[in-house]
């Protein structure tokens, strides 16, 4: 059997490109579209992706604002911000980086964000909405697979798809998009986490695999079925001696081994990553849509 390997570099290039027209007519209307990304405190990979997510609007010329707070940033303080953001109208999409200090509540920050700004769709409106399958926006991760199992004519009606990990950000908003009507969705989705029995036997179950648990390498080829798609959501960094930076990024799938085993696998780093900062774009552009119809 051939092996498709899942580009997600190029699948977010078209996706990005397919953005231009649209750019194009908002910028008629006298419309940018402006992303304002907040970062509190200094976890080193929050930066990183910061700063992608800059790049990337700048790449389409669109308004970048980045706002870095110090760690000692008062609960308060930081829903101030977001207030100043909601009423500014050169900002159309508003996040907040994830994790947050401790001392601040991430519910009450998110659920402050205006839900018509909220491109990350983390506001409990937004995940509602996606639930009854009518959303506003969708959240990046989990949209940016979809977009990618749906650019490779990769089947979901009727498939039955596990999602590993119930997380707010991938695992649940992943089984909530597939399991909807309609095309790219209509799957049979089963959800697996930690307190799950018999993880092995359940993953060799999936037509479709999507691995989100944190560990690296932790899907291994007895845990898939010939045949089956498997997508690597993982992003970790593993020590690594050899390189520059001390680390390396590798998948939560052990892809060496599984690629053996399945007919389509998304690598990580150059599968999902690249989609979640494509469908952030596309989330802020549609917010910007959004914004001349209120
Ligand atoms: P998370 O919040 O830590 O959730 C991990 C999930 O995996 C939890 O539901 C957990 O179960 C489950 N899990 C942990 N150990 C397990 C085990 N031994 N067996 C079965 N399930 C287990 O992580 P996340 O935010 O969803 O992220 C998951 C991975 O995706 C990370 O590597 C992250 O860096 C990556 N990620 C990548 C992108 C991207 O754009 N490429 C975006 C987001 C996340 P419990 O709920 O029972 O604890």
């Amino acid at each position: 059997m051939s092996l498709r390997l899942i580009n997600g570099r190029d699948v977010a290039a078209q996706v990005t490109e397919a953005l231009n027209d649209r750019l194009q007519a908002l910028r008629v209307q006298g419309t940018n579209p402006g992303l304002a990304v907040v970062v509190v405190g200094d976890d080193p990979a929050s930066h990183v992706y910061v700063r992608m997510k800059g790049k990337a609007c700048e790449r389409l010329g669109m308004l970048s604002r980045t706002h870095i707070l110090p760690s000692v940033t008062s609960e308060d303080e930081l829903l101030d911000m977001i207030d100043s953001l909601n009423a500014d109208v050169e900002i159309h999409g508003i996040l907040c980086q994830l994790p947050l200090p401790p001392h601040i509540d991430e519910r009450k920050v998110i659920e402050r964000i205006d839900p018509h700004k909220d491109v990350d769709a983390f506001h409990p409106y937004n995940v509602g909405r996606m639930l009854i399958g009518d959303p506003l926006f969708l959240p990046a991760t989990p949209a940016g697979i979809q977009r990618l199992l749906m650019s490779y004519d990769v089947e979901t009606r009727g498939k039955h798809v596990v999602v590993l990990g119930r997380s707010n950000i991938v695992g649940k908003p992943m089984a909530s998009i597939l399991m909807q009507k309609g095309d790219g969705a209509d799957a049979t989705v089963t959800v697996a986490h930690s307190r799950s029995k018999d993880l092995a036997g359940l993953c060799r179950q999936a037509d479709i695999l999507i691995a989100a648990v944190g560990i690296p390498l932790f899907v291994k080829a007895d845990m898939v079925k010939e045949g089956s798609v498997v997508i690597d959501v993982g992003t970790n960094r593993v020590d690594d001696a050899t390189s520059d930076k001390g680390y390396r990024l590798v998948g939560d799938v052990d892809f060496d081994n599984v690629k053996e085993k399945v007919s389509a696998i998304s690598p990580s780093p150059g599968g999902v990553g690249p989609m979640t900062i494509a469908m952030l774009m596309e989330n802020t552009v549609k917010a910007a849509e959004m914004s001349l119809r209120h």
